[in-house]
């Protein structure tokens, strides 16, 4: 307990302006703990720092995510909060972790670590905002400042991400749905160079591997987070041959949660694509012309590869939003133990619209291209819907999918009204697009306001929460 308390003291003393954030996300772990009965008399105390404090502290750590019902989630924690009792430090797994493996013994803690929780200089960190891309192929993102702490997901090469505090060592960054560290060596103010990937692989090179690997490269593998591999489009697959645009990869992230529901879900952050509205591809398979309108007007056998996107009342770029929703989405889905196809995790990814259908056609369960409508009256939210005109229902492949996604389209939206947010209208609009002109699995558009709508962090939050509960519904979990 001394010894944790004098840790958290440092630890205040150095970062004392995020005392008060740590102590509210510790309050709503509490309460969390305390809300979902049957584990608050074995979990006295709830640690919410990661440090180096080996078994006692990362494992209670674990028992304050499991208590939240999602140990994967790897949500931003730090500070410690103390209710009564201590587990002592170095013994077993505390009673009602057994199988959650979300947590680093403290053998394969790295000795000289003991140290670095104090006054290490190259633990000191500046506040910054500014964006850095990662150089490394792919780099750990971590729940802590240590290689011995959680990790909570992957970037790869090329990544764009913000940097909100800069040390020696250790960078903390924005990802998903908050605040975690990367090594500072791989992130840079410069693009690096991107190359494009090979088909299928499962290789990573992990870039913050410590220098000295034996026990302490077990702790290093990425054992909450998920592991990748990029998917490419194979010209074989059925449709891949319309795609214009398809030299970027899309990446595959297997959830690593205690329960994997063995589901793939294609998380598409609309728009992203340099170059892709100068080229075309036809609006249907069978070169039948768009029976509505929508970016390209009806009538039109081609359609624009992929648009460029809105731009929202206050200059932030469409695309930009979609990103930050769409990984927002995977972190909540990898922790409810989701697979989950990343279409897009970064400025720019070269794959039109057709070729991020094929690839998620072949490769995921269900397709969710997540869009805000280019109106200015916050109309709230809603899916497209196939239209009933002009033959469309009656082409395949629509013909054999329109069901299941409009079945999709209204989980998400009877999700997005659970959790509050505004829909429009009764939650769709007809519309002709590539993407379910192309679509084999149940496939959807889904538009979560507009340009005047919020799409502050919390906004986004709340639509990735209701987005949850709607695929959880559709795929009857
Ligand atoms: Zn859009």
């Amino acid at each position: 307990m001394r010894k944790e308390t004098v840790r958290m003291m440092k630890w205040m003393k150095m970062t004392w302006c995020e005392k008060k954030t740590a102590a509210a996300a510790g309050i709503a772990l509490l309460a969390a703990s305390l809300l979902l009965g049957g584990c608050q008399t074995r979990h006295k105390r709830i640690e919410i720092e990661t440090t180096s404090a080996g078994a006692a502290g990362s494992a209670a750590r674990g028992d304050a995510l499991s208590a939240g019902g999602s140990p994967v989630a790897g949500s931003p924690q730090q500070g410690t909060i103390d209710i009564d009792t201590v587990y002592p430090q170095g013994k077993e797994d505390p009673a009602g972790t057994e199988g959650e493996s979300t947590w680093v013994p403290e053998e394969t803690t790295a000795p000289q670590e003991e140290s670095t929780a104090g006054g290490d200089p190259s633990l000191v960190f500046e506040n910054r905002d500014e964006t850095v891309y990662v150089t490394a192929s792919v780099l750990n993102v971590r729940a802590s400042y240590s290689t011995s702490s959680q990790v909570v997901g992957t970037l790869n090469r090329g990544d764009s991400v913000r940097r909100v505090a800069y040390g020696a060592e250790w960078s903390r960054i924005v990802y998903g749905d908050g605040e975690y560290y990367a090594a500072t060596e791989y992130l840079s103010a410069e693009q690096p160079e991107t190359q494009s990937s090979p088909a299928v692989s499962d290789e990573t090179e992990t870039a913050n591997q410590p220098a000295a690997a034996d026990e302490s490269t077990a702790a290093d593998q990425p054992a909450a987070g998920a592991s990748s591999g990029t998917i490419s489009l194979d010209p074989d697959w059925e449709y891949a041959d319309f795609s214009k645009v398809h030299s970027g990869s899309a990446t595959l992230y297997r959830s690593e949660a205690a329960e994997r529901k063995g589901i793939t879900v294609c998380v598409n952050a609309g728009h992203g694509t340099k170059g892709g509205s100068s080229e075309q591809t036809l609006s249907h398979p069978d070169g039948s012309p768009k029976v509505t309108g929508g970016t390209n007007a009806a009538g039109a056998v081609y359609s624009s590869a992929i648009s460029t996107g809105m731009t929202f009342s206050d200059g932030t770029p469409e695309a930009e939003v979609t990103l930050a929703l769409a990984l927002k989405l995977k972190a909540k889905l990898l922790a409810a133990g989701y697979d989950v196809l990343m279409v897009r995790e970064s400025s720019d990814v070269q794959l039109d619209n057709i070729a991020r259908t094929v690839i998620a056609n072949q490769n995921a369960d269900c397709h969710i291209a997540l869009h805000w409508d280019s109106s200015t009256r916050d109309k709230g939210a809603f899916y497209m819907t196939s239209p009933d005109a002009g033959g469309y229902r009656d082409m395949e492949p629509v013909k054999s999918h329109w069901q299941q996604h409009h079945a999709l389209g209204e989980s998400l939206i009877a999700g997005l009204k659970n959790a509050g947010v505004k829909i429009f209208s009764n939650g769709t609009m007809d519309m002709d697009l590539t993407q379910t002109s192309y679509s084999t699995i149940p496939s959807v558009d889904i538009e979560l306001g507009d340009k005047v709508s919020d799409h502050s962090d919390s906004a986004l939050d709340t639509l990735a929460a209701g987005l949850l509960d709607g695929i959880n519904a559709f795929f009857g979990q």
